[in-house]
């Protein structure tokens, strides 16, 4: 169904959801891509005061190969956490100097496979960065810089406090050094990530002067990276980071740390949540209403093993009954079928639930479908992005040889 040019956007109307619950059956994500362009462009309009400001988009996020190529073509760099992210921004047409390499806590191995395909590595540990040295003297890497900020929505999701695992700490700066030294490895850039869901800007202000006081001692650097962790809103008045009084100070800072820096450099945010965290509907069907001595639960067909965020994060999506529009509000425990405690949503006003009735869940673009597993041996959700105002299926379903595929059989059991 084709839509008509709200604002310069092709709004994602209740009944278009519907719609598409039916033509594609349910569990099923949607994408509005107008809305993650809008949000690409959001921050990009944001920081103009900065020159040679870029966005990496951290994949983990979302990492359909269609949401990757919507934001190669919007001119984004990538940011990746694992060899298979890499391998999947390099087959959705990211040039191998566009993707950037940020893992934690992997082998040696794998970051040899990095340097095969070409693309920037970011190291966060001395042990790795000293054997890297050994192997490979002549391919500069960035190194990410542990900033010890306790930032971040849940203590899950804060990365750069001082018992982080993350990053290498400022502290340790002199034996860094030794291990360039040593090793005659170049450093090409900084990088922090002090977590998600950041409503202080002072954290990525703090953040910022602690990478500023390292680099200014490299000279020819190619980037400096801020991370990322900006909070997007979940709720109607939530807040959010707040992109416009961020982006003066920043800006003020760069301009400072520039002026005494001499030579060009890039700087670099690397965005997951704020980019695709609201282009997402994740759509679910109403099996049963059931009534306990304290509770009417919704039972849906989906469950953690599809939408994880909720139980694992403490999370808060919004659920909207998208069928019933002129129902009357009542309250609802919204379970998932997994059996296990997986409550999407407790004690929500929502509008009356039937059976049948089709549940929207928001903000389910970003850590919702690329966190999903088969746990209970269901399938995966499908997946659907609106793109031009059409809808196009960008996941199929999985089916039992999906479910099977690996299973190696052992003879005569
Ligand atoms: C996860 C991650 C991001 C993105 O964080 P968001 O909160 O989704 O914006 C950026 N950089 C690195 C290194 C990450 O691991």
């Amino acid at each position: 169904m084709m839509h008509e040019l709200e604002n310069n956007s092709y709004p994602v109307h209740r009944e278009y959801l519907i719609q598409l619950a039916k033509k594609y059956g349910t569990p099923l994500y949607v994408y509005d891509s107008c809305k993650i362009k809008k949000q690409y462009m959001k921050m990009k309009n944001a920081f103009t005061g900065i020159e040679n400001l870029i966005i990496n988009y951290a994949c983990k996020a979302n990492t359909n190969i269609n949401i990757l190529k919507f934001l190669q073509n919007l001119g984004s760099g990538l940011d990746t956490v694992s060899i298979q992210e890499v391998e999947l921004g390099l087959k959705a047409g990211f040039h191998p100097k566009r993707i950037i390499f940020t893992p934690n806590c992997v082998s040696i191995q794998e970051i040899k496979k990095a340097v095969d395909f070409g693309v920037r590595i970011n190291l966060d540990n001395l042990s790795i960065l000293e054997q890297f040295g050994g192997y490979y003297p002549d391919y500069a890497i960035g190194i990410r810089i542990n900033p010890h900020i306790m930032a971040g929505g849940n203590y899950k999701i804060s990365v750069g406090h001082i018992d982080s695992k993350f990053g290498i700490s400022y502290y340790q700066i002199p034996h860094m050094k030794r291990i360039l030294k040593n090793t005659g490895l170049k450093i090409e850039g900084f990088h922090m990530h002090t977590g998600s869901d950041i409503l202080d800007i002072q954290a990525f202000l703090s953040g910022a002067k602690v990478l500023f006081k390292i680099a200014i001692d490299f000279p020819n650097l190619d980037y400096i990276d801020f991370g990322s962790g900006f909070k997007v809103p979940y709720t109607k008045n939530d807040i959010k980071t707040d992109l416009t009084s961020l982006s003066s100070s920043m800006t003020e800072e760069v301009d400072n740390f520039c002026k005494n820096y001499g030579s060009k450099i890039t700087f670099i945010f690397e965005p997951g949540k704020f980019i695709v965290s609201e282009s997402g509907y994740f759509l679910v069907s109403v099996n049963v209403i059931k009534h306990t001595t304290s509770t009417v639960f919704a039972g849906v067909d989906s469950g953690f093993n599809h939408f994880l965020r909720p139980m694992f994060y403490d999370a808060y999506h919004c659920i909207e009954n998208i069928s019933n529009p002129n129902g009357r509000f009542r309250f609802y425990t919204v379970v998932g079928y997994i059996c296990e405690s997986d409550t999407f949503g407790l004690n929500r006003k929502v509008k009356e639930i039937r059976e049948g009735d089709i549940l929207c869940i928001k903000n389910a673009g970003a850590y919702c479908f690329s966190m999903s597993s088969n746990y209970n041996s269901r399938y995966r959700p499908s997946e659907v992005m609106i793109f031009k105002g059409k809808d196009f299926i960008i996941r199929r379903r999985e089916t039992m040889q999906d479910l099977i595929r690996n299973i190696v059989y052992i003879q005569h059991m």
